[in-house]
């Protein structure tokens, strides 16, 4: 297992995500479901382009599922994985394009402008979990992989043994605390009202799995 260091952007961005006093930290749902949908884009590209892989409309999904006894939220896509430079590269650093390439630091100060406006992405996940684990294995590559990390102090990531092409990412929720409950997001009526209120659009079917104890 090897244990690396956010690079200095993530580490901040993380922070506000961390410490987010944000009103609608739901919006994780929604990051995590649009790079679902990303990866399964992706995967079609290639079909388009590779004779090798055939797109069956029916093989690519994204499911939601729940376990209420260890408090986690479970998204899994049938996307195109990452290979483990892609891991560190895509999950360790700040792109300098797309939604994450704010520049100025009053827009870091105040994180409501960066998560309502720009959205902030994967980190998002951060502002409901304490930990969280992302499992996957690349159409590109042999080996699966398992990045692991509670937040600013870094991340871990080890081989695991392969499985389907595609990415599970597994949220495990904060404690709740006087001030807050994270438990909504093991409700499926709420997570349906989530997925329902920002990820509409998404053409790919999205499956719920809620498992109530
Ligand atoms: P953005 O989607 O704007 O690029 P994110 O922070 O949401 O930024 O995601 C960072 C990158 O991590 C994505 O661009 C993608 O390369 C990778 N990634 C995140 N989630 C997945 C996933 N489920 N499958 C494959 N790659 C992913
Ligand atoms: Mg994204």
């Amino acid at each position: 297992m090897e244990t690396k260091t956010f690079q200095a952007e993530s580490k901040r961005l993380l922070e506000l995500m961390v410490n987010a006093i944000y009103s609608q930290k739901e919006v994780f749902l929604r990051e995590l479901i649009s790079n679902a949908s990303d990866a399964i884009d992706k995967m079609y590209y290639q079909a388009l382009t590779d004779d090798a892989v055939t797109f069956d409309p029916e093989d690519y999904f994204i499911k939601i599922e729940t376990d209420e006894t260890n408090r986690t939220l479970t998204i899994r896509d049938t996307g195109i994985g990452m290979t483990k430079e892609e891991l560190e590269t895509n999950l360790g650093t700040i792109a300098e394009s797309g939604s994450l390439a704010f520049k100025n630091e009053n827009e870091i100060e105040d994180g409501h402008d960066i998560i309502g406006q720009f959205g902030v992405g994967f980190y998002s996940a951060f502002m409901v979990a304490q930990k969280v684990v992302v499992e996957t294995q690349s159409y590109h590559a042999d080996e699966a992989y398992r990045w692991e990390s509670e937040g600013v102090e870094g991340y871990t990531i080890e081989p695991i043994s392969n499985r389907e092409t595609g990415t599970t990412i597994t949220i495990y929720l904060k404690e709740n605390h006087e001030d807050e409950a994270f438990d909504e997001f093991l409700e499926e009526d709420r997570l349906r009202s989530i997925i329902k209120k920002y990820s509409d659009f998404i053409r790919y079917p999205i499956k719920l799995d809620v498992t109530v104890q």
